[in-house]
């Protein structure tokens, strides 16, 4: 772009570059710090099953609230962790706080179905982390159940080096936790290749969702999508259900779980809290 602009607004332009790398270096140094004081919280988004309303358990997702930023987004301080070694702590971080939280909603829970809890998982942390270490670590600590917990990555995680990534996805796996592949639909993973990597679960991008419509072409594809995943024992969950024709039209699909702010967004952990001690199945209040 600056080569575009040419002189004309050279000025103002290398102003603002200042401005916003010097904004960025703030961040960077103020979200190390944040993740050093663990002062960054998580949220707890319900994930329901549909055939029942039940709820099924909760993605967890990063939240920091800078004292003069306000609410910054993980869409703006991910992207910079990742480009940092700041993704491999907080990483680590989010897993030790899943880990924990399991636990104590598993104890809550009593004689009811266990929640299980999803945890994002970076692309760049799998590269640069001992990531089977790490969830290992994380588990020991709270003695927590391996079955409740679920790693997320994305498609375009596994692209940079898949053989690596399924031996470690195997090997937790084979610890009991589950691995789910998130923003299905967006990334380059051809079916094929899907059937041999070794997931539990699909998460269908919100894009396939927010203009889905009966007979289109998307709603095609998501049924195919679906039919697949019901093939190959996947379970399956619809990101970003903001709608009751939503609702139905995923549902219709056969779809199992779903997740989006029709049912609810994501919760700080004393709301979250209240629906692990309540009884299911859920009701959308
Ligand atoms: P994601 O993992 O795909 O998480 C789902 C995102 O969709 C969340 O955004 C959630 O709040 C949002 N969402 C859920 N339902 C709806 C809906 O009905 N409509 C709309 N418009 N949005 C909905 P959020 O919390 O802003 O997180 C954005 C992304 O940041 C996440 O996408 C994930 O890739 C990343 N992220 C968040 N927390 C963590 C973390 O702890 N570690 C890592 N590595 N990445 C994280
Ligand atoms: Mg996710
Ligand atoms: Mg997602
Ligand atoms: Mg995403």
């Amino acid at each position: 772009a600056a080569k575009e602009s040419g002189k004309a607004c050279s000025k103002h332009h290398v102003r603002t570059t200042f401005d916003n790398s010097r904004s960025r270096f703030h961040l960077e140094t103020e979200l190390r710090r944040a993740v050093e004081r663990d002062e960054l919280e998580l949220h707890y988004q319900p994930i329901i099953n549909m055939k029942d309303n039940s709820l099924k358990g909760f993605e967890a997702l990063a939240r920091w609230n800078h004292k003069e930023r306000g609410f910054v987004s993980p869409a703006e301080f991910i992207p910079i962790a990742e480009e940092t070694s700041i993704i491999v702590d907080l990483g680590r971080w989010a897993l030790d706080k899943v880990c924990s939280q399991i636990k104590e909603w598993d104890d809550l829970r009593g004689n009811k179905d266990s929640l299980s809890v999803n945890v994002n998982v970076s692309g760049i942390q799998f590269a640069r982390d001992n990531i089977y270490e790490a969830v290992t670590v994380a588990l020991d600590r709270y003695k927590t159940n391996p079955e409740l917990l679920t790693v997320e990555l994305t498609e375009s995680a596994i692209i940079n080096n898949p053989a690596q990534i399924a031996h470690t996805l195997d090997n937790l796996r084979q610890k009991g936790v589950k691995v789910a592949l998130d923003d299905f639909g967006t990334g380059y993973s051809s079916l094929n290749y899907l059937h041999q990597f070794p997931i539990d679960c699909i998460k269908i991008d919100r894009s396939f969702i927010d203009d889905l419509e009966h007979g289109s072409q998307k709603y095609e594809i998501l049924n195919l999508i679906a039919k697949f995943g019901h093939k190959m024992g996947l379970y399956l969950v619809a990101e970003g259900l903001e709608t009751q024709v939503h609702v139905d039209l995923v549902h219709e699909l056969n779809v199992t779980n779903a997740q989006g702010y029709f049912y609810s967004k994501p919760l700080n952990i004393e709301a979250a809290t209240q629906l692990v001690k309540g009884d299911i199945p859920w009701t959308k209040s």
